[in-house]
């Protein structure tokens, strides 16, 4: 992909997903092997105005080998100084961009146990500081850039260069860049129309959302009172707009936690800590998954669920029509950022507390007292097809047709 169109890319990451302000900090997150695109956007956000950009760079092939040959213990340590660099970063109001290579599958061959004991510790110590960016109190975003090997996944009969390239095509497809556009005045578009759709459905305040399809979908799920359905960006408390996924499609809000009951299939493999999980289906009742079943690592499932006692209840129902820009493309990503986009999903563990009126100030015992969920997960997966059908059913026992055939007909 020529230089000119990445460097697009950049500045739209840093511009309208972080969107980092006049002396902000912006903090990076990117592998080494996407070090060219880190630099593109370490660049435009100091010509956007940064105060300081600073990278955090990893490498999954030395993670694959700590996971290999370190003790439990040592894979389970946070220095104090991680923590304490977090609440400086805090302090200065910093921004955050996420840049995602993931390799779908990449830690398939390691104890998944033994990831997962490392993955908690390190959460759990980090939880403090996760409303930060949970709460939208300051500004961030994930954007993703193809590595050859993701790309080799995604498109197995194409040659690396070709697959790479092709993976390029898709994710600039997606975040709506072209050569000859604006895609910033794009996304201003994108985000208009998505605030419409989320204001209709917060007209009707439903009390729950009956889904159905052929796969065998037969699922309630009850909304918290007084929720907010949200999408496309989100504001601060000190008023800056930002994209925290790009791409999004989604109308996303907040399950009420103790009362979501039937069985739900999903309809995409989800990539779950290194492991793709396919074939799986939840059955809840009072809100708790009650029975599951994967046809492949269902052992990584069952890690998650047994996670904490969050991770067994839902946090978030999301809709997405079938007939969306991701889904059209009829590409499978391997990748929650763009696959949770091309069709509607639930996640299992934490809620997002901007889908409840006053959300982002109360507690989160206050939260959880709303019928909010509260975990160190927040898993996606897909359930939407071309047959969902989805009905709203308000307070006063009206039924009103939201999804028929899989899209959106309010
Ligand atoms: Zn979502
Ligand atoms: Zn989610």
């Amino acid at each position: 992909m020529e230089e000119a169109i990445i460097r697009k890319y950049a500045k739209l990451a840093v511009c309208s997903g972080a969107n980092v302000q006049k002396g902000q900090l912006l903090v990076i997150t990117a592998s080494v092997h996407d070090a060219a695109f880190a630099e593109y956007c370490a660049e435009e956000a100091y010509k956007a105005g940064a105060g300081k950009v600073a990278i955090r760079w990893n490498d999954d092939t030395v993670t694959h080998l700590a996971y290999q040959y370190e003790s439990q213990e040592s894979l389970c340590r946070v220095a104090d100084w991680e923590l304490a660099r977090k609440q400086d970063e805090i302090d200065q109001k910093a921004c955050y961009l996420y840049i995602d290579s993931e390799v779908p599958g990449f830690f398939k061959d390691i104890d998944a146990d033994k990831m997962q004991k490392a993955t908690m510790a390190r959460r759990k110590k980090m939880k403090p500081y996760q409303a930060y960016t949970m709460n939208n109190i300051g500004q961030w975003s994930i954007v993703a850039v193809p590595s050859p090997q993701w790309a080799l996944k995604v498109f197995p009969d194409k040659s690396e260069e070709q697959a790479q390239e092709a993976l390029w095509d898709a994710i600039l497809q997606s975040v709506r860049i072209n050569r000859t556009n604006d895609p910033q005045a794009e996304w201003e578009r994108h985000d208009r129309q998505l605030a419409e759709h989320c204001r209709l459905l917060n007209s009707y305040q439903f009390d729950y959302l009956h889904f159905t399809n052929g796969l065998g979908t037969d699922l309630k799920v009850h909304l918290v009172k007084d929720h907010i359905w949200a999408g496309g960006g989100s504001t601060t408390p000190s008023g800056v707009f930002f994209n925290p996924n790009m791409p999004t499609e989604e109308c996303f809000c907040m399950p009420d936690r103790d009362h979501v009951d039937g069985t739900v299939y999903a309809s995409k493999p989800l990539s779950l800590s290194g492991k793709v999980v396919e074939n799986f289906w939840f059955t809840f009742k009072d809100g708790r998954v009650v029975d599951y079943g994967a046809e492949k690592e269902k052992e990584a499932l069952a890690n998650m669920l047994s996670t904490d006692e969050g991770s067994k209840h839902l946090g978030e129902v999301a809709l997405i029509s079938y007939d969306s820009p991701i889904s059209n493309m009829n590409i499978m990503f391997f990748n929650t950022l763009f696959d949770e986009n091309a069709s509607c999903h639930l996640a299992l563990g934490a809620c997002y507390p901007e889908n409840l009126e006053g959300g982002p100030d109360m507690t989160e015992e206050e939260v959880l007292a709303h019928g909010g969920n509260s975990s160190v997960n927040h898993v996606d997966f897909m359930f939407g097809t071309q047959d969902m059908d989805v009905t709203g059913v308000t307070f006063d026992g009206r039924r009103v047709p939201i999804f028929r055939a899989g899209n959106f007909v309010i």
